[in-house]
């Protein structure tokens, strides 16, 4: 099928929701994937934080071809191996005590806002109110594009579920203000990534922590972006020190495989009794010895090291290029491999022309070049990647 064909019926037949690149992808190599028309690039956003191990790591192609080989599916009315090894792990890593493994962000966090509020309601029938945070994301059903506190994912699906309050994010007073007995959780990106890579002041998330204390109110860290290792730490709140009540993972959880997961303290997961949430796929052997073998390359593979060294190093090297560009790059943000840079208008273009030169990256909110590489990246792609955006960025100040 040519290139032509697929688009042709893409436009024909796929919902027109999605503003696509016109490329089409066929396969990948560690950090690099390649279109139907032979072109390499070298792929700097990994299918938006997903591919933590870059594409087609033979671990993680072994463990999903031999679980496939035995059994793909068997829903949640059995017990299986590969899913009481994981919520081991992610029980033991998170240090929170129950998990529950769901199929993708919007639902992992779906789940954590549903358990809140059972657990909530338990307390006093009017402790309903979850707080989350302007310009955060947190996913595409009812529940989460209401959470989610920007006005362009909610229009036109109104009426939604009630109960939700938005406060400035970073803001300490903002949140001191609109919290009350009635508050049942507080729900947060330790850094926000589609809002444009932010990162709270040192200290915001524990001072969150105590107003929840304070109130009886939950908090919940959505990781689901800024977790696995992204920042150089599994979650990225241990920068923090601050522990959530409930926590939530997806994107790079299943290395590409899709899967979501969310963790909570034993003694608010006990306000889920048998039948009170539920999935048909959610934590099926097959993404949950995906993400097994992620967690377990993970280790093998010193990820976190690598993600620490390599960020700050690429921090180094777009701030060269801040330098060089002051009147187009107003900021580099972020933490590990979880890095934005601050343009001074939309970004499109240049993600356009980057592609055009065999470099996948991606901008959000508008104006923000984001940088979610595979987690196994070495210096050498950082200054291979940096070259080509050098050139287009020299580029785009002439225009
Ligand atoms: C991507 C994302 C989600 C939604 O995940 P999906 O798998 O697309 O449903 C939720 N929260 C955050 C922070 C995200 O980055």
């Amino acid at each position: 099928m040519n290139q032509e064909q697929v688009f042709a019926w893409d436009h024909a037949y796929y919902m027109p929701v999605f503003a696509r690149y016109p490329i089409v992808l066929s396969h990948g190599e560690g950090p690099y994937v390649y279109d139907t028309e032979g072109k390499k690039y070298l792929d700097f956003l990994a299918g938006i934080a997903v591919n933590i191990l870059g594409h087609a790591h033979p671990a993680l192609v072994r463990a999903v071809s031999e679980q496939a080989a035995k059994m793909i599916h068997c829903s949640n009315l059995y017990y299986t191996e590969a899913q009481a090894t994981l919520a081991r792990s992610l029980a033991t890593l998170s240090g929170l005590g129950k998990v529950f493994i769901a199929n993708s962000g919007a639902e992992a966090n779906e789940g954590a806002i549903k358990l809140a509020r059972k657990y909530a309601k338990a307390i006093h029938p009017d402790k309903v109110e979850i707080i989350t945070a302007e310009h955060c994301f947190h996913g595409r059903t009812l529940a989460t594009i209401t959470a989610t506190a920007q006005p362009k994912y909610q229009a036109g699906y109104e009426p939604l579920p009630g109960g939700f309050k938005y406060v400035a994010y970073n803001d300490i007073a903002a949140l001191q203000a609109v919290m009350s007995a009635k508050t049942c959780a507080v729900m947060l990106e330790p850094i926000q990534g589609e809002g444009g890579i932010h990162v709270p002041d040192p200290g915001y998330l524990g001072q969150v922590r105590q107003l929840c204390d304070q109130y009886g109110a939950l908090l919940i860290f959505d990781e689901i972006q800024s977790g696995m290792g992204r920042t150089g730490k599994m979650f990225a709140y241990e920068h923090e020190n601050v522990v959530p009540d409930i926590a939530t993972l997806a994107k790079g959880l299943g290395g590409g495989v899709p899967i979501g997961a969310f963790m909570a303290a034993d003694k608010v997961a006990a306000a889920f009794k048998p039948g009170d949430h539920g999935t048909t796929f959610g934590g099926n052997p097959l993404a949950s010895a995906a993400a097994n073998a992620v967690l377990k390359t993970m280790q093998e593979e010193k990820i976190l090291a690598n993600v620490t060294a390599v960020g700050n190093y690429m921090v180094k090297q777009l701030n060269g290029l801040k330098d060089a560009y002051p009147a187009l790059i107003t900021k580099v943000r972020g933490k590990g491999l979880m890095l934005g840079m601050q343009l001074s208008r939309p970004g499109r273009e240049i993600v356009q022309t980057c592609m055009e030169r065999g470099l996948i990256i991606n901008c959000t909110a508008g104006d923000v070049l984001r940088f979610v590489p595979p987690l196994i990246i070495t210096r050498e792609h950082v200054d291979e990647m940096v070259a080509v955006l050098d050139s287009v960025l020299a580029g785009a100040v002439k225009q």
